[in-house]
């Protein structure tokens, strides 16, 4: 493979060597499995893996790339592999990236859906209700009171 004497920005010159298309292919397969790429922490050392078996499977599943564009995996958690990549411009990889995570558990591991979420009205922000309900039995039990406060979850 020659990953171990590519560097970042050159070119590998092969059979079909040299087209944008070829190094996107080795550039993405290097940060997925050479430990001595400078991107491999933010890939293969994440668990991200590169699934194509061969350039032209890559090219099969991408075509062509349009000027300025760059791979990019659809789901950003997901693997390079078929059905997982695009080419995207610029901008659409940014505004991919800026996408906060959903948060889909609480700190507690309940499954956060709409119905078990609380909005709190002053900040909005979310509040599992499962941990809420929890925490007013326990404040009941610790102070003896009652209180309607921890009833208001619509
Ligand atoms: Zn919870």
């Amino acid at each position: 493979m020659p990953c171990n004497n590519l560097r970042h920005g050159q070119s590998h010159m092969g059979s079909v060597g040299g087209t944008p298309e070829y190094n996107t292919y080795i550039r993405a397969k290097c940060r997925c499995t050479n430990p001595k790429n400078q991107d491999y922490s933010n890939y293969g050392a994440k668990g991200i893996k590169f699934l194509f078996k061969s350039f032209e499977e890559f090219f099969d599943e991408l075509g062509k790339r349009p000027k300025n564009y760059t791979i990019e995996r659809i789901n950003n958690l997901g693997n390079y592999e078929p059905g997982n990549v695009k080419w995207a411009s610029r901008k659409d990889q940014a505004n991919n990236r800026s996408k906060p995570k959903p948060i889909t558990h609480c700190r507690k591991g309940h499954l956060l859906t709409k119905a078990t979420t609380y909005i709190i009205p002053s900040t909005n922000a979310r509040q599992c209700i499962i941990c809420k309900r929890q925490n007013g039995r326990d404040w009941r039990k610790r102070t003896g009171k009652t209180s309607t406060y921890y009833y208001n979850l619509t």
